[in-house]
């Protein structure tokens, strides 16, 4: 992984020793001699991670760390504290301020890269959201009504034993704004499925359950799974065990913590990863609803014409498939607008979807496709299966009348569809199908509307 790293230290020693460590994993290395040019350096060509000496004469690393943090040019490049005293509050002042980690002098190396790589990896996945999530954002918000709403935090605790799960939870519970709940490992595997609302926030998983390396490999279960892949997960190991705590920043853990833990670090630790969740959250959200209308009709909420013939070419793609396509086109849609106005004609359209929607099956690709156009393709029919299909279609719609509300009397509404099926073994494409479909509603059209009408198989 490559990366350019600022290392900001007042001793040159101490710099190059860092530089030299760094350099060997590939890293490029800028820095700074003190707190004012480490500022100006951040700023002025923004590295990908900062290691700050936190004892400088000028301004302490944690002053450094607090402004960093507090300018939107410089808030999102993660930091690690590294300083020579080690006393709690210091410590616990670094993390408030911002800091990822701090570590103390002597640096262990394992450590140091493992942490590096981690706050790298990190910091990628975040920057490839905000580029493709943030054009989007003021839409999600519209749309998911984000602003405001957003639940509380869910954190889950899985430690080895039921007496150590309840002393994490009594020192979390009124330090961390959120539910906290002790999870059994099994239930953390089986509880989640695709869809990650329900999940936890956090997961606080020991490294060992009730077997040895237990919580490392739920660790990976966790992140591989796509209900529980976008949950931050801190791993707690034994003191000292500094070659497993590498190994879990590898496998993907978006923190640690040695047990026996300060109550308050895990929680502040836990605090930054429910913070950095949420924004990851809102920013899938808003990339999600970017994605939705550009495949979505806006008025029928159907797949648009775009996204419905993409659709349709991946159907026919999976080869060795019967496909039925169909063109259902509203009858005399423009005497709807004339005789009782366009906004009439949209609750037409609007009803029309719902009716046709009730209709499909999963499997079925339904779009508007047009105007007063819809297509519908039925993957595995043959012409039977598709006339029968066809026709359901067609009497939603004419059964019964439409009630579009205002002054206007309930309307009767009727629609014509050409069908064309695509046969394994037969040059077709998406366009020469839709070809055909619409010459057969063109004849439905012709002999009087209201009726289905297939089109011939294409002559061999
Ligand atoms: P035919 O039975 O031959 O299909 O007749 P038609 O009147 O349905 O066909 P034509 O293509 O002449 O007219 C389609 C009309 O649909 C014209 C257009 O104004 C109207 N239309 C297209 N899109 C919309 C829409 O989004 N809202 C409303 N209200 N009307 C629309
Ligand atoms: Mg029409
Ligand atoms: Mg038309």
């Amino acid at each position: 992984m490559t990366g350019r790293i600022l290392v900001v230290d007042d001793v040159a020693t101490n710099r190059i020793v860092m530089k030299v460590k760094l350099a060997t994993a590939c890293y490029a290395v800028d820095q700074a001699d003190c707190g004012t040019a480490a500022l100006d350096a951040a700023r002025a060509n923004p590295p990908d991670l900062i290691l700050l000496d936190v004892v400088m004469p000028d301004m302490s690393g944690l002053e450094v760390c607090r402004r960093l943090k507090a300018q939107p040019e410089t808030a999102d490049i993660p930091v690690i504290l590294i300083t020579a005293l080690a006393d709690r509050d210091s410590k616990m002042a670094g993390l408030e301020a911002g800091a990822d980690d701090f570590l103390t002098k002597p640096v262990d190396e394992v450590t140091l890269l493992a942490r590096v790589r981690s706050l790298l990896r990190a910091r990628d996945t975040a920057r490839e959201l905000k580029q493709r999530g943030e054009p989007a954002l003021g839409f999600a918000e519209a749309a998911a009504g984000f602003t405001g709403k957003e639940k509380p935090g869910h954190i889950a605790l899985i430690a080895s034993g039921p007496k150590g799960a309840v002393l994490w939870k009594t020192v979390l519970d009124d330090r961390v704004g959120g539910a906290v709940s002790i999870l059994p490992r099994d239930a953390a595997l089986g509880s989640f499925g695709t869809d990650d609302d329900d999940a936890p926030d956090v997961f606080v998983i020991a490294a060992d359950l009730a077997h040895r390396n237990e919580g490392l490999r739920l660790l990976s279960d966790l992140r591989s799974r796509p209900g529980t892949r976008n949950a931050a997960t801190v791993m707690i190991l034994p003191q000292g065990d500094s070659e497993r705590a590498a190994i879990a920043l590898d496998l993907g853990a978006h923190d640690i913590l040695y047990d026996p833990f300060d109550a308050q670090e895990l929680a502040i630790r836990i605090r930054a990863q429910l913070g950095r969740k949420r924004q990851a959250d809102r920013l899938r959200a808003s990339l999600k609803a970017g994605l939705d209308m550009a495949v979505t009709d806006s008025l029928t909420g159907l797949h648009n014409r775009r996204y419905g013939m993409f659709q349709l070419e991946q159907m026919l793609a999976r080869s060795g498939r019967r496909l039925a396509v169909m063109l259902l086109d509203i009858d005399h849609f423009k005497q709807v607008n004339d005789t009782h106005g366009h906004f009439a004609g949209d609750q037409v359209l609007d009803l029309v979807a719902r009716r046709l929607r009730a209709q499909v099956r999963a499997g079925d690709l339904l779009a508007r496709i047009g105007g007063e156009e819809f297509l519908v393709a039925l993957p595995d029919s043959d012409s039977a299966t598709a006339l029968a299909r066809a026709e359901q279609l067609r009497a939603a719609i004419a059964d019964h009348s439409f009630a579009v509300g205002g002054d206007t009397p309930p309307l009767a509404i009727t629609l014509s569809v050409g069908i064309a099926l695509a046969a394994p073994g037969m040059a077709e494409t998406a366009q020469s199908l839709l070809d055909r479909a619409d010459a057969a509603l063109y004849g439905a059209k012709a002999h009087g509307r209201d009726q289905v009408t297939l089109s011939p198989l294409p002559v061999a």
